[in-house]
């Protein structure tokens, strides 16, 4: 017996963890520097990790009530009802969520090229297709109107990524209304706002009134520090209030995950830290780095480094690990994620000898 024909699905490649590395390598775990998902280097809110320790003993029954309290949370938070707050297991669940709404079998769905991997991997999942629009290395992977609309052909989903991964370049706010304008009555856009927190423009939701044809995608996992808790969700359209019932795994999202994301949302504190570490991070790694950089307005910077898997691997036998690019199309690449000021220093001392070692091997 054989599953369906998946050979269109490629598996999701993760940045590679401090365990998975060390044993590779027979080093410490703790003398390495992870800097390859975009995590937070921080860790969690102790607010958090309070309540994690609070609630621990009671997950024998469903998350009912935290749930709730989360999705209203939320819903405040942003000025929106609750029936626009679709929780989930990561800002991927929701991406999950939004394809369960919206595609029919066959649908296509248009994606940035570069991007996340999981816009297409999702679609793939409920029987759709994907065609992808491209951002440019030649002028600074600059996002507009124009970018997508040069590419799209009526499909159900657009996917905008802002700030977005790998690149760290943005969709300014006239460019995202000019494309919500111009795209059809059918299509759904989708503003994935994973790295939001970060950025110094407003955020897409505050359109989620004037446009019946956006939803908007956050995570708990970057600025929050909670990525291993697997917290998300997505922020819909006011019609849709119905929908979210008809479509979400039961309990879409676990006791814990939702206790936790509503302490550290209480927790201003530890987010500014967490955003002020970033961009002091983000200015130190683009000044100091010898290889070229773009302007990132999330919590990490991509450089071009010429040959991005020798410079990683290099970079990792050193003990600082980064993204190599290669899987999201950019050989020259890799993806430094903001550390903490110590990480960010040996990560730049590091990348520069490797780099240079590598360009004369
Ligand atoms: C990290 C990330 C997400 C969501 O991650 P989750 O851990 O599933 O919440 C979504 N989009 C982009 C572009 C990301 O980098």
């Amino acid at each position: 017996m054989q599953p369906r024909d998946l050979s269109a699905h490629t598996p999701y490649v993760p940045g590679r963890g401090v365990e998975e590395v060390a044993r590779d390598l027979g080093m410490d775990p703790e003398s390495l520097t992870k800097l390859s998902s975009n995590e937070n280097p921080h860790g969690p809110s102790p607010a958090a990790v309070d309540v994690l320790h609070e609630y621990a003993s009671r997950v024998h029954v469903y998350p009912k009530a935290s749930h709730t309290d989360l999705t209203d949370r939320l819903a405040t938070e942003w000025d929106l009802t609750p029936g626009q707050v679709w929780v989930s297991a990561g800002a991927d669940g929701s991406l999950d969520y939004l394809s369960r709404a919206v595609l029919e079998p066959g649908d296509r769905v248009l994606v940035p090229d570069p991007g996340f991997s999981y816009y297409g991997m999702t679609a793939r999942y409920h029987h759709g297709t994907v065609a992808s629009y491209p951002l440019s290395k030649a002028d600074d992977f600059a996002q507009t109107a124009d970018r997508v609309i040069d590419a799209y052909d009526g499909e159900r989903i657009v996917y905008v990524t802002t700030p977005h991964n790998p690149t760290g370049s943005e969709m300014p706010h006239e460019e995202l209304i000019a494309l919500l304008d111009r795209v059809d009555d059918h299509t759904l856009v989708v503003a994935d706002e994973a790295y939001g927190e970060y950025s110094t423009r407003e955020s897409a939701a505050t359109l989620l009134n004037a446009f019946d044809n956006l939803a908007v995608t956050r995570t708990f996992s970057k600025a929050y520090g909670l990525a291993g808790l697997r917290i998300g969700y997505a922020l819909v359209p006011s019609e849709w209030a119905d929908v979210y019932a008809r479509v979400n795994t039961p309990f879409a999202a676990n006791e814990l995950a939702c206790r936790a994301a509503t302490a550290a949302l209480t927790d201003d504190g530890h987010l500014e830290k967490t955003v002020e570490t970033a961009r002091w991070a983000r200015d130190y790694l683009q000044e100091r780095l010898d290889a070229h950089t773009w302007e990132s307005a999330g919590n990490f910077v991509l450089c071009d480094v010429g040959d991005a898997s020798a410079v990683a691997d290099a970079s990792q036998r050193a003990g600082v690990i980064v993204r190599d690019c290669s899987s999201f199309g950019l050989p020259a690449c890799i993806r430094v994620s903001t550390g903490t000021r110590e990480g960010t220093e040996r990560a730049v001392e590091v990348l520069n000898r490797v780099t240079r070692e590598v360009a004369e091997a």
